[in-house]
């Protein structure tokens, strides 16, 4: 049988110092990497280089409030601890519940959601729409960077040979909006991986019809999430009318490159924008605004074969 070498660091200080020494693979929940590198039935899967598991370091696992009320969440925490902390902005929390199925949810983290650097990847959407930042850890001290910024390219992230995320800092959350919307187009309700989710948020002026703030992020719509704060800025400092909506919808449509069913995609892509701000502009009294069952299928049926592009 096939050795694999292994690290188990107690403490992130002890996984840092490995970490700026050797040449490790950082493994949490596994669910990416135990995939990547699986063999036949019954043989363990072979890594190129050692692995060191950070699963359980205390120091990845808080979620709290720092003294700016910004959330900050450890790397190390799983999609159903964040889905059930209310620390955690909703957006987040409708992200991470409905990643996977529940299995998964138990052993998927943030970080390795960051790290992998999927352009299908659940928690980047609502972290771009938050201008949540990552702070990366070794022993030469740590840095911040935008999650967009951290977030290269497809498969390609901002960290260096020595560097682990430590954490996620999320400095919005829904008590900034009047109206926020979050809606992930799958094939099934768990275990679907996204076909387009789009995160969305509004804020009004004091006179309750300028838009002062408007966000939206869409993922699985090009190489990596889309957020545009020029395609934003459409609205902001404006009133919501069948105009403005459209700029918006127009503005969006030319920044997404969606590969596989490019039409579907942008179609439904337009119907929530047009849904959220048409919505958004009636006032109703609940802040989450939702689509109603299905009415995005409508219309622009998947296409058989091309479900996973
Ligand atoms: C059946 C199944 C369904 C899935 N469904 C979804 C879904 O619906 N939505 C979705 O977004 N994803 C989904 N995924 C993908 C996967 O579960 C997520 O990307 C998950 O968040 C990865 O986290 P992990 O802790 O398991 O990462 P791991 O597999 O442990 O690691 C993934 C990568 O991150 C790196 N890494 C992990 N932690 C750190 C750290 N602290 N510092 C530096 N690097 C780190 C690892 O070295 C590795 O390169 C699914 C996967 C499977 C197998």
């Amino acid at each position: 049988m096939e050795e694999v070498k292994c690290y188990l660091p107690k403490t992130l200080k002890e996984a840092l110092e490995i970490k700026a020494k050797v040449d490790v693979l950082p493994l949490a929940g596994g669910s990416d990497l135990m995939v990547s590198h699986k063999r036949t039935l019954g043989l363990t899967p072979v890594f190129e280089k050692p692995v060191m598991i950070i699963r359980n370091l205390p120091e990845l696992k808080r979620i709290y409030l720092n003294e700016k009320g910004e959330c900050c969440i450890g790397a190390g925490c799983t999609s159903a601890e964040i889905a059930e902390n209310t620390l955690c902005p909703w957006h987040l929390r409708q992200a991470a519940s409905r990643m996977g199925a529940i299995g998964l949810r138990n052993s998927a983290t943030i970080a390795g959601n960051l790290a992998n650097a999927s352009p299908k990847g659940d928690t980047p959407g609502p972290l771009y729409l938050l201008d949540a930042r990552v702070r990366l850890s070794s022993v030469r001290g740590d840095r911040e960077v935008l999650v967009s910024d951290f977030i290269v390219k497809y498969r390609t992230i901002d960290l260096l040979p020595d560097e682990l995320i430590t954490q996620i800092i999320v400095p919005l959350s829904e008590d900034d909006f009047d109206y926020i919307f979050w809606h992930k187009v799958g094939t099934r309700k768990a275990n679907a991986i996204s076909k387009i989710t789009l995160s969305q948020a509004i804020r009004f002026a004091p006179d309750g019809k300028t838009v002062e703030d408007f966000r939206l992020s869409a993922t699985s719509t090009g190489s990596k999430t889309n957020r545009s704060r020029d395609v934003e800025k459409l609205l902001i400092g404006r009133e919501i009318t069948d105009e403005t909506i459209e700029s918006v919808v127009e503005g969006f449509d030319r920044i997404i490159s969606p590969r596989a069913m490019p039409e579907f995609r942008r179609e439904a892509t337009r119907r929530m924008i047009r849904r959220f701000l048409s919505e958004a502009a009636k006032k109703p009294s609940s802040k989450v605004i939702d689509t109603y069952d299905g009415y995005h299928m409508t219309g622009a049926p998947v296409p058989r074969g091309e479900e996973n592009g």
